[in-house]
């Protein structure tokens, strides 16, 4: 877009500059929290960090940390499962309950580490029809493996796979933390590669300031190059013109001219609001997109003293740990069904979390508190709207439950607590979290690759109104900080004779 020969980047409310909405104070000074995301994991193989591309590392002053024991999942028997970043050492851990569970881990593991490029190739890149990626896969062995995958629900893979309940809740607990799918949905076992074992190739990215570094990384980036970002303004309309993205209407009535195009985040159910001359048929499908099928109740909070864990000592105390009442996996899968029916089961919750002391961003002594629960967002009783009355008590719940796992997870240890129902998350990003869903759209394979939203909007260009790009996590390769923007910069200069190679390079 073009105002005064500039290139701009319009944005609603909030000063992000510095990671001002992104990363905040919600309730004390110097506690500085991750409004929405936290750990960006498959952000790290895109090119754009894998290669800094647009020199985020180098030039424009982001910095990651990689923890290293990555993850412990401990059960109500205060039994441990450690997945670390190290196969071998992972695998020890698993051989503590199955020693046939840990040579099916390292063969999938194996697995992965081999079909990681063909999984790389069409991530981050404007994606090919799924026919053709499952034409293209169908040539190999390999290829009939990941298609397999594919089709199937992760809860038939770990059945095929393990025999241990320790493995098997481990890896649906971590999948459906990053999908908000069911464990038997169907079309979703491809999760269980990309979201487990290739944490032995890329680890968690954690954002130094937090997550708000990335996009201050990007408005530098921006700014270095001459473009300019308006902030605290609210987009009304794509204004169009013979069938071709023209500009934009913020709410104030002000208008800014496209030069060259217009790239807009802006959910497929939301399409119609924002832009006139999108066909009925690709609305229509659009509109049909799926939600993920549960969502995430968060809670961020400031403690006086860092939370003391009943784990065993060789469990470093600042890792990321999941907590599970129960350990039949039986019984863990069974706790999912609740949400099916918009219900919020008190006494069996699917919850997790604890504290954080990074530095710098809590003051030194206290801790960062962050717990979340998977909750439905149109409750049985009383829809939506009941979230604002209920919210609290799901609040106290969380905590009640988790001091089984953390004894001094009291309200006397709390400073202060904000809670994010799926409501208020919808109220934050309402465009992008449609229905509070943080993943945009759901995970399913009916809206993945060269489907994902729709198959006519899959190449992030919209049909009848040329010029105009979206970009978001509800399309592809999906569902969280994925670095979509670079497949929509290539789709871009493609279509006006850019040569985007010769652009990173420089
Ligand atoms: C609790 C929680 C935890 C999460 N954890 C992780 C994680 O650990 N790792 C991960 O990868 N992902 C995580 N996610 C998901 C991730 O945060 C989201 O996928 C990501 O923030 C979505 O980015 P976005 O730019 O679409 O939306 P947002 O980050 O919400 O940004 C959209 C921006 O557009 C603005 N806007 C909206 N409408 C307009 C308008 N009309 N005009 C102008 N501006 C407008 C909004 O105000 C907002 O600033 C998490 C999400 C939640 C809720």
């Amino acid at each position: 877009m073009a105002k005064a020969g500039k290139k701009v980047a319009v944005l609603e409310q909030h000063d992000f500059i510095g990671g001002g909405a992104v990363t905040i104070e919600r309730g004390m000074p110097g506690f500085k929290h991750d409004l929405h995301s936290v750990l960006h994991y498959l952000v790290q193989p895109n090119p754009l960090l894998a290669n800094d591309e647009l020199g985020l590392l180098s030039k424009f002053g982001l910095q990651y940390i990689y923890p290293d024991a990555v993850q412990t999942t401990v059960l109500s028997d205060f039994s441990t499962f450690e997945l670390h970043s190290d196969l071998d050492k992972t695998c020890e851990s698993i051989a503590k309950y199955s020693q046939k569970d840990a040579e099916a881990y390292r063969e999938l593991a194996e697995f992965g580490r081999r079909v990681l490029p063909m999984l790389l190739a069409g991530m981050y890149t404007v994606p090919i029809p799924l026919s053709a990626t499952l034409g293209l896969l169908g040539n190999s062995e390999d290829g009939r493996r990941l298609i397999d995958m594919m089709f199937r629900s992760p809860l038939q893979i770990v059945e095929q796979l393990f025999e241990s309940d320790h493995i098997k809740i481990h890896i649906i607990r971590a999948i459906t933390e990053h999908t908000l799918g069911f464990p038997d949905d169907m079309g979703t076992g491809l999760s269980v590669l990309l979201l487990t074992v290739l944490l032995h190739v890329y680890r968690y990215g954690l954002a130094v300031g937090g997550s708000g570094a990335l996009p201050a990384a990007l408005a530098r980036c921006i700014e270095h190059h001459g473009g300019v970002i308006i902030k605290n303004v609210t987009v009304e309309k794509v204004l169009t013109r013979n069938g071709r993205a023209t500009g934009l209407l913020t709410t104030d009535g002000e208008e800014y001219a496209a030069k060259d195009a217009v790239i807009a985040s802006i959910h497929p159910k939301k399409l119609s609001h924002f832009v006139d001359g999108v066909p009925e048929t690709v609305l229509g499908r659009a509109r049909r997109t799926e939600q993920s099928p549960y969502r995430l109740f968060k809670i961020d909070g400031g403690l006086k003293e860092p939370l003391r864990k009943n784990v065993p000592d060789h469990v470093p105390q600042d890792g990321i740990i999941e907590w599970i009442l129960t350990d039949n996996f039986r019984d863990f899968i069974k706790w999912f069904d609740p949400l099916r029916h918009g219900e919020i089961d008190f006494d069996r919750p699917l919850i997790g979390g604890g504290d954080m002391q990074i530095p710098g961003r809590v003051p030194e002594g206290n801790a960062l508190l962050y717990l979340t629960q998977y909750v439905p967002y149109n409750l049985a009783n009383g829809g939506p709207q009941k979230w604002d009355s209920i919210k609290e008590r799901v609040a106290d719940n969380i905590m009640e439950k988790l001091t089984y796992f953390m004894p001094n997870l009291t309200q006397d240890n709390l400073l202060f607590r904000k809670a994010d129902s799926p409501l208020d998350m919808e109220r934050h990003s309402g465009n992008s979290m449609v229905e509070g869903d943080p993943c945009g759209l759901g995970f399913q394979l009916f809206q993945f690759g060269g489907n994902r939203p729709t198959p006519e909007l899959s190449n992030y260009a919209v049909p009848n109104v040329e010029r105009l790009y979206l970009s978001g996590p509800f399309m592809h390769p999906g569902a969280g900080v994925f670095g979509v923007g670079r497949p929509v910069a290539i789709k871009m200069c493609d279509d006006l004779g850019i040569d985007f190679d010769k652009l990173v390079a420089n």
